[in-house]
């Protein structure tokens, strides 16, 4: 990891801190009392270090202030789920989520305040992008949703604000440390990077991170469709992204994200051609992939796991949810095609929990 003081304190490295403390005078071992209060123990209050001496931590404020985002804005939906809108000090604002369930609880944070891709159906694309977030904005985010939540264990989701691959190298240095086994030691496993899909992006991803799981979000079966309404697609169409997929080797479980539009991508035509995506025929290849290697790359199942989703609509209702017995229908449609299928209801619709929705609702970002 390269050390760049603009990602701030929290992205330092081991190593960083090492350097750091070597030019005050500082053994080495200190620095890896830091970084275990920071993140491993995710305290992010120099003065509550208390096995570092009293000068040193004030150096520390002093020199490296943490400046957390404010966090007083939240909202808490009937499902238990909590979403957070957090303003940096420049006035950029993100949100992150903390989803409950019974199998453990998810963090569901953002990689850009805002986003560039304009997607028509999402409210963060309605914002325009204010800036990038950096590495150490990215895991303060982690970090403070799970202290928050007293949680020992969470999956985390870049799933929140932004395209986490168009923010990609303040992405890698954030997982890295989520990963590092002086810190959180999350297992790549339990980190899911959600994105429309960027060129090249995705193997590299890949490379930097093996065992990271991805969500792709499809929407479309079609490049028309998803050309239409995801701009970033037009500059790559889903042949070139499926044998990206396919061939990046190292990356985890991936799943299709398919928000189900009524009257847009929900007829069974659509859901044909979404099985026929999952199982690896990529349009431009007219082809299937060999069963042995989709059974390696879909963890043995011989296609795609496929998450249909409950659309949560904007307030300008350009787009309304398939309604549930249709929702259901798709569902078994793609079942019956050997496509293991699950669908998501809307977690915090109470609570404008979709990615945006919140932020949205107080106008521009940074405005
Ligand atoms: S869906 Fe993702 S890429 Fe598209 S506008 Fe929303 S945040 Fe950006």
């Amino acid at each position: 990891m390269e050390r760049d003081s603009d990602s701030g304190p929290l992205s330092f490295s081991p190593m960083d801190w090492q350097r750091e403390f070597a030019t005050f005078g500082e053994a080495d071992y200190r620095a890896r009392q830091l970084y275990s209060w920071l993140h491993s123990r995710r305290v992010l209050e120099y003065g509550e270090m208390t096995n570092l001496p009293k000068s040193l931590r004030q150096r520390l404020a002093q020199q490296f202030p943490l400046s957390p985002p404010d966090a007083s804005h939240k909202a808490k939906g009937r499902d238990g789920t909590v979403k957070y809108l957090l303003r940096a000090a420049d006035g950029a604002r993100f949100e992150a989520v903390f989803l409950p369930s019974r199998s453990g609880a998810s963090l569901c944070v953002s990689t850009q305040a805002g986003c560039t891709f304009h997607c028509s159906f999402c409210a963060t694309g309605t914002l325009g992008l204010t800036r990038n977030l950096t590495a150490g904005e990215i895991l303060h985010q982690v970090y403070f949703l799970a202290n928050e939540h007293k949680l020992p264990s969470y999956r985390v989701l870049l799933m929140g604000m932004g395209e986490p691959l168009a923010n990609f190298q303040q992405v890698i240095k954030a997982l890295k440390h989520l990963v590092h086994p002086d810190g959180q030691a999350c297992s790549p496993r339990r980190i899911t990077v959600s994105t429309v899909g960027l060129r090249g992006r995705i193997s590299h991803l890949a490379r930097e991170l093996p065992g990271v799981e991805l969500a792709l979000s499809l929407h479309f079966p079609g490049d028309g469709q998803r050309q239409q309404h995801m701009p970033a697609a037009k500059r790559f169409p889903l042949g070139d992204l499926f044998d990206e997929l396919i061939t990046s080797e190292g990356l985890g479980k991936v799943t299709l994200e398919y928000l189900l539009l009524e009257g847009v991508n929900d007829t069974r035509e659509d859901a044909a051609a979404l099985a026929t995506l999952a199982y690896g025929v990529v349009p431009r290849q007219r082809k299937a992939i060999p069963p042995s290697r989709l059974r390696s790359r879909f963890r043995g199942f011989n296609a795609c796991h496929v998450n249909l989703i409950e659309y949560n609509p904007l307030p300008s209702a350009e787009f309304q949810p398939t309604p549930y017995a249709k929702a259901e229908d798709f569902q078994n449609y793609l079942k019956a095609a050997g496509v293991y299928a699950t669908y998501r209801r809307s977690r915090g619709r109470d609570i404008a929990a979709a990615c945006g929705m919140l932020t949205a609702s107080e106008g521009r970002p940074g405005a």
